[in-house]
């Protein structure tokens, strides 16, 4: 269970939202792609390469932060303030970095360093503090990112590229997965909104709704991100091609 705390959970999320392909600001997808793919990834990980790159991309934009903050009091992003917040909200723990500094005599000019030793004391000294918090904001950035499938199509076109040569092959679709996308899509077929539930029941083969958002012929992976609900008919129309719909439900 996820307990939302959304502390500047949509400013990741517009972030991985709006970087493909022009993310100057945290560096770019590439960082973390040739990072990720240098091995090929196991079939459905419980930790999807989603939730992956939301660790990435918060962990890398609170770093850019630091490495660009200036020493006076008027900037207004101060990434030890905000982890202080973030700590806090997520753990309601209290940490001080000011306090830090004067407890381990640390006096350098250089804030990129000061805070790098700060990030060191909360992982080491404090059973991955630091980690635990990045952790959990980006499993909410996680959350909110997996229902938008035009987002994870753009991603999963992404992935493809920096996972030329390892093409994988069709497995078996793990029952969390169906689940989590099953009710994701609302039981419903993402291009012509067909009711599949009575039919999850009903079939044997359940695999057949199930379909690759991008397909394992075009480089697609086998993960919780690349999969969406589909009838057999909009499926084959489909066939090997990798396409999502801009349908979703009304809200109530
Ligand atoms: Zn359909």
């Amino acid at each position: 269970m996820l307990d939302m705390k959304y502390f500047d959970v949509y400013y990741f999320c517009h972030l991985a939202n709006n970087s493909i392909d022009k993310f100057d600001y945290a560096g770019t997808y590439a960082e973390f792609f040739d990072g990720e793919f240098e091995v090929t990834p196991e079939n459905f990980p419980k930790v999807s390469i989603l939730r992956q790159f939301a660790f990435w991309l918060v962990e890398r934009v609170i770093y850019e932060q630091a490495r660009t903050a200036p020493q006076d009091d008027k900037y207004d992003f101060n990434p030890a303030s905000w982890l202080e917040q973030a700590i806090k909200k997520y753990k309601n723990k209290t940490v001080s970095f000011a306090g830090f500094c004067v407890e381990k005599n640390i006096n350098t000019e250089d804030y990129l360093e000061t805070f790098n030793c700060f990030v060191e004391y909360l992982n080491d000294e404090n059973d991955n503090l630091y980690f635990d918090v990045i952790w959990d904001i980006a499993s909410e950035v996680e959350y909110i990112l997996i229902q938008n499938r035009e987002f994870l199509l753009n991603f999963n076109e992404h992935t493809t590229i920096y996972f030329q040569d390892h093409p994988l092959q069709r497995c078996y679709i793990p029952e969390w997965v169906k689940r989590a996308v099953l009710f994701r899509d609302k039981g419903c077929c993402v291009f012509c909104k067909k009711d599949l539930t009575g039919l999850y029941s009903l079939l044997d083969d359940k695999e057949k709704q199930f379909d690759h958002i991008v397909s394992l012929d075009e480089g697609g992976i086998n993960d919780v991100c690349n999969i969406q609900l589909c009838c057999q008919r909009c499926n084959n129309k489909k066939s090997a091609s990798s396409s999502t719909s801009s349908l979703y439900h009304n809200a109530y």
